[in-house]
């Protein structure tokens, strides 16, 4: 008898913001989304057979997402959270920012001047040099 998935992994609740668009009012909103982090253990738990070292080493630490729908803010509906949304293996989020990194980088980015189509010819170091080394 093979060992139960909880044997193998360490769950952590974690909250994520989730961007999701309302199908009735088509706007959309940021959800605070339960997941469930599961870190696979250090070792195997006592009583593991070939079969379990073997599953074992082909595991992932995963988020598994809880919360199944979501209520619209802007109209109140209740909808389903898309499933592909559902699971998301960490080592796939690792070097991304997660989605409120990213929402506040968007929203940073958005407030600024758009960059100058081509970039400007550096200045000289005459022009850049900090007074310190000025003669
Ligand atoms: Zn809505």
């Amino acid at each position: 008898m093979g060992l139960d998935e909880r044997a193998l992994f360490n769950d952590r609740p974690e909250m994520r913001i989730g961007r999701y668009q309302c199908p009735r009012c088509k706007r959309n909103g940021e959800y605070s989304i339960r997941w469930v982090r599961r870190s696979k253990k250090d070792r195997l738990p006592p009583g593991a057979d070939e079969q379990d070292r073997a599953k074992f080493a082909k595991l992932r630490d995963y988020l598994l997402r809880l919360d199944e729908d979501v209520t619209c803010k802007a109209c109140g509906k209740k909808f389903e959270i898309p499933s592909q949304h559902s699971l998301m293996f960490v080592d796939q989020l690792a070097g991304l920012p997660n989605d409120e990194d990213l929402e506040r980088e968007i929203t940073q980015a958005s407030g600024e001047p758009d960059p100058p189509p081509e970039a400007k010819p550096a200045l000289p170091a005459r022009f850049t040099r900090k007074s310190s080394g000025w003669k």
